[in-house]
């Protein structure tokens, strides 16, 4: 088979093979990683029908990392999705009410994260090895919640690595918080940021694009990478469940083969819904990929006006993880409509980062089509979450619900019929406080912990492990820094 190179959203000269992409994480002109060309499957639907998630996770992920043997992809893949998953199906398809929910959220941290970051630190040590690295790979995270504690539990005690994860103090909650602050390993450190996300992830990217910084490090020994869903190796794994739901619907004949489905993504830094979208450019029949925002609807208005724009309010929503005014990935799908001219993608990048936006031409618009958008107020969220409580005893999460409740909207203003997957990101556990509220006013949310308890008689579901786990878990990390100063932290731990 042919070599798939990567290259740079904003230099186009600049090529890499996969592994040395994961590697690196961002490109150093500040870019990202883009395939040179998108794969397609090279299997059919007929066989992908009644292939195991592994299976079909290797004959998704061959087609991107070109430069991993058979050997070596088989071996992430199985360390990866192993019993650390609640379920042999890794990403379960629940139908509820005509819907279907592709649960994504059955891995150690139970949200979705989980989807890519149990294979992630495999990935970079394979990498590390075939590109005789010898470094210690230092991962440097910002989180909106849900990347920090699912990047901690992944590269804990991976020998090589180190991770250091920058979360905003406030802007997380409760249970993000402890899942985070508790997490053991010699090589994990952990650091409150006193700002939002945006700072966090802005702080990161300041560290990355510092050349003397990473000259200072390399004569230690260290070199720094990505757990961000800006990183290839986390993207890639991404693409796999949505090319297994289409397999699921179909073995378990709720749709023909060819048959277009819809997919709906509660999204935040557009990680997801473009797996969703490469998953389409391999093959897989996908008409609308709906993106879903919370009030933070920076990406809507996008969608509907041709301009981005992160010069607004920044709304503290009951879907943190979605609480982003800047959405990296979203530069990958610039790239691609604006005909793969890195030259204009930097120009539009560093639009955004001078003045806050930027806008595009309408042939750029056009090349959108396939995309549909909306957002949930918080009132539409928790009603979301109520009337299918309520109607079917299904309990989903505050992200999940942004998507349905938008998916909903679709459906009924475009009179759209096609059957919709809505990726569900997390467990209703994670976000005990405002799913109870959202079902039920008498719940209070002063009591995280007995409102656990309360979920569980609601929903029939027992508690997760995760939550087990932090229920009496000890406090590890109390660092707290201003967002100007993720520096010193780093420096301080290496
Ligand atoms: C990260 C996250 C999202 C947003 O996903 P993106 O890939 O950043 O768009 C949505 N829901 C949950 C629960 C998350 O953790």
């Amino acid at each position: 088979m042919m070599g798939l190179y990567y290259k740079s959203t904003r230099d186009s000269r600049l090529r890499v093979k996969a592994s040395e992409a994961i590697l690196k994480g961002l490109a150093p002109d500040g870019g990202l990683f883009v395939p040179e060309k998108l794969p397609v499957l090279d299997v059919r639907m007929e066989e992908l029908k009644n292939m195991s998630y592994q299976e079909t996770a290797y004959a998704v992920m061959k087609q991107f990392l070109t430069d991993f043997t058979e050997e070596e992809l088989k071996d992430c893949i199985a360390r990866a999705y192993d019993a650390k998953f609640d379920t042999e199906e890794i990403a379960p398809l629940a139908k509820v009410d005509g819907t279907y929910y592709l649960e994504l959220f059955h891995g150690a941290t139970i949200a979705f994260k989980d989807m890519a970051l149990s294979i992630l630190p495999h990935l970079m040590t394979v990498s590390a090895k075939k590109n005789q690295v010898e470094n210690e790979i230092v991962i440097l995270t910002a989180t909106s919640g849900d990347t920090g504690k699912a990047a901690l539990a992944g590269f804990a005690d991976v020998k090589g690595t180190r991770i250091i994860v920058f979360y905003p103090k406030n802007g997380v909650s409760k249970v993000q918080e402890l899942q985070m602050v508790t997490q053991k390993g010699s090589n994990v450190d952990v650091a409150a940021i006193r700002g939002n996300f945006d700072d966090a992830q802005n702080g990161v990217k300041a560290i990355f694009e510092d050349r003397e910084f990473a000259q200072e490090l390399a004569d230690k020994g260290y070199q720094l990478s990505s757990a961000n869903s800006i990183n290839i190796g986390r993207l890639v794994p991404q693409v796999a469940y949505y090319v297994y739901a289409y397999a699921k619907l179909l073995a378990n004949e709720e749709i023909e083969d060819g048959e277009e489905i819809n997919v709906a993504v509660p999204t935040g830094n557009f990680g997801n819904i473009l797996a969703a979208y490469y998953a389409k450019q391999m093959g897989v029949p996908i008409a609308k990929l709906i993106c879903a925002s919370n009030e933070n609807k920076v990406l809507f208005d996008f969608f509907e006006t041709g301009t981005y724009d992160k010069n607004r309010e920044f709304v503290l929503t009951s879907s943190p993880s979605m609480d982003i005014l800047i959405s990296s990935n979203l530069e990958r799908l610039i790239y691609l409509i604006a005909g793969e001219d890195s030259e204009r993608t930097k120009a539009l990048m560093a639009g955004l980062k001078d003045g806050g936006s930027y806008g595009i031409t309408d042939d750029m618009r056009q090349r959108l089509a396939d995309f549909a958008a909306g957002y949930a107020t918080e009132e539409e969220t928790a009603g979301c979450i109520r009337s299918v409580c309520e109607k079917t005893g299904y309990v989903m999460d505050t992200h999940t619900a942004v998507a349905a409740h938008v998916c909903g909207q679709y459906r009924s203003k475009s009179k759209d019929t096609r059957k919709c997957v809505v990726a569900s990101t997390a467990s209703p556990y994670k976000f005990v406080k405002s799913v109870m509220t959202a079902i039920d006013d008498k719940y209070k949310p002063e009591d995280e912990f007995t409102l656990l308890e309360e979920l569980r008689k609601v929903s029939g579901v027992d508690m997760p492990q995760a939550i087990r786990d932090i229920l009496n878990a000890e406090v590890l990390h109390t660092k707290e820094c201003d967002a100007d100063k993720m520096k010193d932290i780093v420096n301080g731990f290496l």
